[in-house]
């Protein structure tokens, strides 16, 4: 699958992020995972492969197709349900909580994902969001270029809020693209 991604110039979490997403998943047993952008499925499949049910949300057609054919391929039908749509729209009308959510959708999105994303995680489940530093520029200007800047503002003031947040925790780990990683805290806390 990264040999697929990287042939057919597909972005997919970087191998050294998909390796602390599974230490995260493991470590703390979660067993109900939401992703927000599912591309070929490669994250679905490996937070799968530890043993969590994984909802995946996807809105692009041929993305869609091969993710559904991969999960087909390596026999994760009844651990992966994929749901097609744009996932600002989807999860309005996800109902539960999940124990660990990985949001690697269209950046500029991230913040008006957060509200639903909240409401969907658990007392004390994990939120992993990627690209957080998006090749440094979200870091430092030096390295922003002009016709990104809508993103890194929108990435820059997503990253403020997760990390001013009273419901939740967040560290950034410098890891891949970036990653800031949050933990719910609980709502009966004194
Ligand atoms: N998580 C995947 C992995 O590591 O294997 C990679 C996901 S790729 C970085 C981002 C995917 O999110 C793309 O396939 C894109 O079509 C999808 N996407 C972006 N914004 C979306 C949205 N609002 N709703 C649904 N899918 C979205």
């Amino acid at each position: 699958m990264e040999e697929y991604a990287k042939a057919n110039a597909i972005p997919i979490a970087q191998p050294e992020t998909m390796r602390f997403i599974e230490v995260l998943i493991k470590s703390t047993n979660a067993k109900k995972v939401l992703e927000i952008g599912s591309a070929i499925g490669y994250s679905a499949i490996s937070m799968a492969m530890c043993g969590a049910s994984v909802t995946t949300i996807e809105r692009d057609e041929n993305m869609l197709s091969v993710v559904r054919s991969n999960i087909k391929k390596y026999a994760f039908d009844k651990r992966i349900k994929v749901l097609a749509g744009d996932a600002l729209s989807v999860v309005e009308n996800l109902s539960g909580t999940f124990d660990f959510i990985f949001l690697d959708a269209a950046k500029g999105q991230y913040p008006e994902f957060l509200p639903h994303l909240l409401r969907l995680l658990k007392d004390g489940g994990i939120l992993v969001s990627d690209n957080i530093l998006y090749r440094g520029m979200v870091a430092t200007d030096e390295l922003a270029i002009r016709r990104k800047t809508t993103i890194i503002k929108r990435l820059r003031a997503y990253l403020d809020t997760l990390c001013h947040s009273d419901e939740l925790t967040t560290a950034i780990v410098p890891i891949g693209d970036g990653a800031a990683v949050s933990v719910k805290k609980s709502s009966n806390r004194q």
